[in-house]
């Protein structure tokens, strides 16, 4: 066992949440393995993940996956070649208000995020993909979406692209300038990944 798969046995066994009831039942969601080149990082799995143990398989994973293929990357290449994960690995439940998610809080966060600083340290990605809010924020708190969609900002030797969250819960994405920013980090992601992935199937051919 590498030392990915022995962090993800680790993050598999963890209650933290549950045990201090903050959720009523930890199901931890990992997805990705040592070599991958990019990673994603989201929110927090949802009610289809706390079945299915996969992140984005339910409808935010239908969008984003569409995203994906608009670029020419189909949803099972893009699985094995990015490390997924998120800001939580257990779905928080559902919000207070119907709509959506709900949050994880601030105390939820800070009880996984040695799990989120592991995993950089040990994938050590190129490139970093940050879906949605919460993501962004650990990387550029109180910055409007639209100051970040769109460009790649570079950071401790990693490139960040910043992507709107694929939920149906978001209206950021009726406004035609921002569809267009998303365009553009699409492209920004289509770059790199034609960078990155050849590259990376020559190498694991190789070995
Ligand atoms: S969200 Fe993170 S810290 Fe909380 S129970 Fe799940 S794996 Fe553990």
């Amino acid at each position: 066992m590498d030392a990915v798969e022995s962090l993800h046995q680790r993050i598999l066994a963890c209650r933290l949440c549950q045990d201090a009831g903050h959720i009523p039942l930890a199901a931890p969601v990992v997805s990705g393995r040592s070599g991958n080149r990019i990673m994603l990082i989201g929110q927090a799995p949802g009610q289809t993940e706390l079945t299915r143990r996969r992140p984005f398989a339910g409808p935010a994973g239908r969008v984003l996956f569409g995203w994906m293929r608009s670029i020419g990357i189909e949803e099972e290449t893009f699985r094995e070649q990015v490390y997924m994960t998120s800001i939580t690995k257990c779905f928080p439940g559902k919000a207070r208000s119907g709509s959506g998610d709900r949050r994880p809080s601030s105390r939820e966060i800070e009880l996984c995020r040695p799990f989120l600083d592991a995993q950089l340290a040990l994938i050590r990605p190129e490139v970093v993909l940050l879906v949605g809010g919460m993501a962004i924020e650990r990387y550029f708190p109180r910055t409007p979406l639209v100051d970040l969609i769109g460009r790649r900002f570079e950071r401790d030797g990693m490139s960040f692209i910043p992507l709107p969250h694929p939920s149906g819960a978001s209206r950021w994405l009726n406004a035609p300038d921002n569809r267009a920013r998303l365009n553009r980090a699409l492209d920004l992601l289509r770059l790199e990944w034609s960078r990155l992935v050849p590259a990376q199937e020559g190498a694991r051919r190789a070995g």
